[in-house]
């Protein structure tokens, strides 16, 4: 049989018990319909708490396409994406949320961009139904600030539903940076990058499982790992600071010339105030990069693999192969 190429299509579980099993249906039926082109699903466990890992070792036991890798905890989104990557074996990667908020019949539109010659093909959203107007306008304004203040050009509406060739892949394998942005660095990687339009769809079941918390860390993972900028606010407010205080020194110096002798308590409150609170944000500022400097320099793996699991029937011998094939890779 000559050798389709494969694809490898890497899904981010976690918390998925209402829908992964519909979402395995449905994205095995979009994937089986692609001609010339053999497939693989990787799902990887990103610490799952609802029995999505039964479920999933359920359906992959009938399935040798499908693939599991269980985090030995819940490491997070991009975390569980960079696992999986790790784990694919295509010659083009794709991701895709479990939520089928992604619709994996999109994907074949990926694949015809693949074949004429892109590195990476981004999903970009048209329309994003059942978002809240608060999530609509944080992406908004978050992808728009992220594209003036970082020093490469991040699309707009983009997440990580994307294919990438596998010479993206294997350069992103080998960033091994600990807060990963992954929408950043693959467009850091360059390449021949273009889009596809698709219409975002509502989450088939269960809720979001990027809280406000999680969507702030992100946040800031995706400025502080591309631009310097903020570091250069911490100037910038040291610097109108410092001005303000001298033109009120050189008021106080023309009052007492005048003979007006009761300072008021209140304007050095408000001078001690401000001072100290743009002291505070610089430090603030700092202490961010720092803590990224100090997670980086953390000899630590960034994801931790409890264990695999190989679709089809003879799982065991494949599995214990498969997991001696990947261990030098996982240790970061
Ligand atoms: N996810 C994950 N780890 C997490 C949070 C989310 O693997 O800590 C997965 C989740 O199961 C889903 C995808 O990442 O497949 C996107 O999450 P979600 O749909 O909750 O995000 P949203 O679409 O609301 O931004
Ligand atoms: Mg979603």
């Amino acid at each position: 049989m000559a050798t389709e190429p494969l694809l490898s299509v890497v899904v981010p579980v976690y918390n998925e018990a209402e829908g992964i099993a519909y979402f395995h249906e449905r994205a095995s039926a979009a994937l089986k319909a692609l001609d010339g082109l053999d497939y693989e699903l990787v799902y990887v466990d990103d610490g799952c708490k609802d029995g999505s890992f039964e479920i999933m070792r359920a359906f992959a036991a009938d399935d040798p396409r499908a693939r599991i890798v269980k985090l030995s905890r819940n490491f997070g989104h991009q975390i569980a994406i960079t696992a999986g990557l790790d784990y694919a074996r295509g010659d083009a990667v794709v991701f895709i949320d479990a939520d089928l908020q992604d619709p994996p019949e999109t994907i074949g539109r990926l694949v015809e961009k693949w074949r004429e010659g892109y590195d990476v093909v981004y999903a970009q959203r048209a329309k994003r139904p059942g978002e809240t107007a608060f999530k609509l306008f944080t992406a908004s304004f978050f992808y728009r600030l992220l594209r003036s203040v970082a020093n490469i050009d991040i699309p707009p509406d983009v997440g990580d539903f994307r294919l990438i060739s596998r010479r993206v892949a294997d350069v992103l394998r080998g960033m091994k940076e600990k807060d990963r942005f992954i929408r950043g660095l693959v467009s850091w990687v360059g390449y021949k990058q273009t889009a596809v339009l698709y219409n975002r769809e509502e989450r088939h079941a269960g809720e979001t499982k990027y809280p406000l918390r999680k969507m702030i860390k992100f946040a800031l993972d995706g400025i502080t790992s591309f631009s310097t900028a903020p570091l250069r606010i911490a100037t910038w407010m040291g610097n109108a600071a410092s001005t303000v205080a001298f033109i009120y020194l050189l008021v106080i110096i023309a009052q007492s010339f005048m003979g007006v002798t009761v300072p008021g308590f209140a304007s050095i409150m408000v001078a001690v105030l401000f001072l100290g609170g743009v002291q505070l944000i610089c430090l603030g500022i700092l202490g961010e990069y720092l803590g990224r400097v100090f997670s980086e320099v953390k000899p630590r793996p960034i994801y931790i693999v409890e264990e695999e699991v190989v679709g089809g029937l003879s799982a065991v011998e494949k599995s214990v192969a498969a997991h001696a094939a990947h261990s030098v890779g996982l240790i970061a």
